[in-house]
């Protein structure tokens, strides 16, 4: 399979903090990659580089073949941040036409990716209301329909499912299933385990480092744990 992103050797420090110390990941094509750890780990450090929304130290990333940052990678990253970044004083759907417009979708593509992706995250019948009466869930709903709306290759979701409820979670999940299907490469950080479990290939981030990657049944069998929340706490512990 090939390489989707590539990040080697990479080091980020906020002032004399040193978030990230030696990153190096490899991420395939068609691959949901889980980066998990603590709150501060380094979690929204980490795929902002990869954005290219943050600068790195040392080291470099690769996105598609191409060095970060990188313009003409805009259009192929989807990213859903943590904090909400959305313009409250238009409705739900202007915000949508604004990001649509802003990767220049035609007139025909913005009303398809609105439809779908509205649907996708059931906000098609709050659409016409300011987004400054939605409540916590329904920004971060917007939020993911104007990360997938370019319909880009790449999809990067900081912490997507917080507050939102169990059903509409399964049937995000089950959306990003069918879009590994197509050959989209996801990355998702999560502080919830049986979120992480979901992943293929998960790195558990830790003191600045990638302490340990694989798949969620290869490293349950490694630390002999029935769930992921178990191999958490042992990982954790060997390293002490
Ligand atoms: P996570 O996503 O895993 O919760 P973050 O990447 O948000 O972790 O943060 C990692 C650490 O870097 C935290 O200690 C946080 O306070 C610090 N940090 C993040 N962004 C900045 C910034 N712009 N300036 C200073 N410190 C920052």
């Amino acid at each position: 399979m090939t390489t989707t992103i590539e990040v080697s050797h990479v080091k980020k420090s906020y002032g004399k903090k040193v978030v990230l110390a030696d990153i190096n990941l490899n991420i395939k094509k068609g691959e949901i990659h889980g980066l998990i750890g603590p709150s501060g780990s380094g979690k929204t450090t980490l795929v902002k580089m990869i954005v290219g929304m943050n600068e790195t130290d040392t080291g470099s990333i690769h996105v598609l073949s191409k060095q970060v940052p990188n313009l003409l990678l805009l259009q192929k990253i989807g990213y859903m941040a943590q904090s909400d970044a959305l313009y409250t004083e238009l409705t739900g759907l202007e915000n949508l036409k604004f990001f649509a417009a802003l990767y220049k979708l035609n007139k025909k593509e913005q009303k398809e990716r609105i439809a779908y992706t509205t649907n996708l995250v059931n906000l098609t019948s709050e659409l016409k209301e300011k987004v400054s009466n939605y409540s916590g869930g329904m920004k971060r709903r917007l939020s993911l329909a104007i990360g997938l709306i370019q319909d880009p290759e790449i999809i990067i979701l900081d912490e997507p499912t917080v507050g939102i409820d169990p059903e509409l979670r399964q049937s995000i999940w089950r959306e990003l299933y069918r879009l590994k299907e197509e050959g989209k490469t996801i990355i998702i950080t999560t502080h919830v385990m049986s979120e992480a479990e979901r992943c293929d290939v998960i790195s558990m981030i830790r003191d600045g480092g990638i302490l340990e990657q694989g798949s969620p049944a290869s490293l349950k069998e490694k630390y002999n744990a029935d769930n992921f929340d178990d191999v958490f706490l042992k990982a954790g512990r060997k390293q002490t």
